[in-house]
């Protein structure tokens, strides 16, 4: 018998759904102020011994209102609706506070995209009341957890929870969609313990500046656009002076390369596809453009 359909789109709020001047403050045993890091820097950030993460700037229902909403994430809403969709929406956050950020979030979703966002949708895994859950749930289930939710990393938590309160409350088919890397791959890892379940881990990367550093770091020679012109337009838009002309468009798709300005790297088509490069075959280089020093 075929498993009914129950989808979710799941999204990251911090540098995902919006962008806030917000930062993550972090301080030393004593208190004193160490660093103040970005919502995207506390993703990857370790603390250092004695180092504890003050969040006091979140939780002014004030920064977080006045976050920007990311234009490319709404743009795949939009998108998503559009289309015609019987799928859940539900946030997944490394913040804490549900509480707070909650009604905010409802709001948001009911006024941009008319969507009616459910509360028990909504995940804050730095949420104490929520770690409290998670570790009585299991301590019920007769499973001691050897470490407490709170001391997971806040993949491994999202991880959980998309196994635990999304998959265990019967959705089969879920997308989630995070600007960091590690979140995404990190229920990739329990994959297999859930075969039946469908994840499209998607990759927010606005102005393409994490995925271009990635290719000039990977060594590769050449890397496919999958989405073709759209991804080339949003890279030339921020990542070419002459930015995405529709005369530049026209001379790329005609054979000649483009060179970025940001990261050294080329963009070219061949036979009506688009490829990153590092480095283009002489003959190709168009003389307008200054070569690679
Ligand atoms: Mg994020």
């Amino acid at each position: 018998m075929e498993a009914v359909r129950k989808s979710i789109h799941l999204f990251d709020l911090d540098d995902t759904l919006i962008r806030t001047e917000a930062r993550v403050l972090v301080r030393d045993a004593h208190g004193s102020l160490l660093r103040a890091l970005a919502p995207a820097e506390f993703t990857v950030y370790r603390p250092g011994p004695g180092e504890a993460f003050d969040f006091r700037e979140f939780s002014d229902l004030g920064i977080l209102s006045r976050g920007i909403v990311v234009k490319y994430t709404k743009t795949i809403i939009d998108t998503i609706l559009r289309y015609g969709t019987r799928s859940e929406f539900g946030i997944l956050t490394a913040r804490a506070d549900k509480k707070l950020h909650a009604p905010f979030l409802i709001r948001l979703f009911r006024s941009l995209f008319g969507v009616r966002l459910s509360n028990e949708l909504i995940f804050a895994v730095s949420d104490q009341r929520f770690s409290g859950y998670k570790d009585r749930g299991a301590a019920a289930r007769g499973q001691e957890p050897p470490i407490p939710f709170s001391k997971l990393s806040v993949s491994q938590r999202k991880a959980l929870v998309i196994a635990e309160d999304l998959v265990g409350r019967g959705f089969n088919d879920i997308s989630f969609y995070d600007d960091s890397r590690e979140n995404l791959e990190s229920f990739k890892v329990m994959r297999q313990a859930f075969p039946h379940v469908v994840y499209k881990p998607h990759f927010i990367d606005p102005t393409w500046k994490a995925r271009l550093g990635e290719f000039w770091e990977s060594g590769s020679e050449s890397k496919p656009l999958i989405k073709g012109a759209n991804s080339v337009r949003i890279i030339l838009e921020h990542h070419c002076a002459a930015g995405a002309d529709p005369v530049i468009l026209r001379g790329l798709a005609e054979g000649g390369p483009i060179r970025l300005d940001t990261v050294p790297v080329w963009v070219v088509c061949e036979e009506g596809k688009f490829y990153l490069r590092r480095s283009i075959v002489e003959a190709d280089r168009d003389p307008r453009i200054p070569g690679i020093p």
